[in-house]
């Protein structure tokens, strides 16, 4: 996180004809699909980003972050005290930071194994509270990726609905990365697929909540039942190249 100065005025405007781009295209993708414009969670996704600009996309209206690393995402909580700020874990989470990552989020939506499912709901249960998590799901089979495979995920899902101290909301995936957002299509269908699946074959939670769809792709995703996308660059501008 860049110790910057204030935001500067020029870079505020950008932010907030950037996050009423975003707002009217999600809204416009729901209307395609028939769903309302709310029934879409905007996820900014603030990885790499100061807490200037995480200050300024909150003041337009967006109040929910995410970030993938736990020690990045610690600096940012702690010099934002915004009253309606909610942050999510949406990168793989290491065995050693599950007690931090289960007091600092309002949610974890990238949840891999069973083994991290149940050291959160300890440490949830230590903290006193209920933890909301998504499933992460590795859809195509990815090497480089993390998330549970597809034919794991019903067993997983029993055993994580049974957790004293998580609350299933449902499934999240990062699609391969593609030119054309169509090619990728048939990711966000099969993981809505696999949670119409789990609705039947896992009593309990419902699984209300299909976390899918980034800056390309989003739309692709909303007309697939996306609930929630989590969007970086089309908000924030372009990430520093290493950093993905
Ligand atoms: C970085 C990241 C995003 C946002 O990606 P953009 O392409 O910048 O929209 C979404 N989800 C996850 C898991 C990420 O790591």
């Amino acid at each position: 996180m860049a110790e910057s100065a204030a935001a500067d005025p020029a870079n505020l405007a950008d932010l907030a004809a950037r996050v009423r781009a975003i707002r009217a295209r999600v809204a416009m993708a729901a209307e395609r699909a028939g769903r309302a414009p709310d029934d879409v969670l905007v996820v900014a996704v603030s990885k790499t980003v100061d807490a200037d600009h995480v200050r300024g996309v909150y003041e337009l209206g967006l109040k929910t972050f995410g970030e993938n690393r736990v020690q990045e995402a610690r600096g940012k909580i702690a010099a934002l005290p915004l009253p309606l700020i909610a942050w999510e874990l949406i990168g793989h989470l290491q065995s050693n930071k599950v007690a931090r990552a289960a007091t600092l989020f309002a949610r974890v939506q990238s949840v891999d194994s069973l083994a991290l499912a149940e050291a959160l709901s300890r440490r949830a249960g230590e903290a006193g509270r209920v933890l909301p998590i998504l499933l992460e799901i590795n859809v195509a089979g990815e090497a480089s990726k993390s998330g549970l495979a597809p034919d794991d995920l019903p067993d997983v899902a029993r055993a994580v609905a049974a957790l004293p101290h998580l609350r299933p909301d449902g499934l999240m995936t990062v699609a391969p990365i593609a030119a054309d957002p169509e090619t990728v299509r048939p990711v966000f269908r099969r993981l809505r697929e696999l949670r119409d699946r789990l609705r039947d074959a896992v009593s309990g939670p419902s699984w209300p909540h299909l976390s899918m769809g980034m800056t390309d792709d989003f739309e692709v995703a909303i007309a697939e039942g996306a609930t929630i996308v989590r969007i970086g660059r089309a908000i924030f501008g372009a990430r520093p190249p290493t950093m993905t």
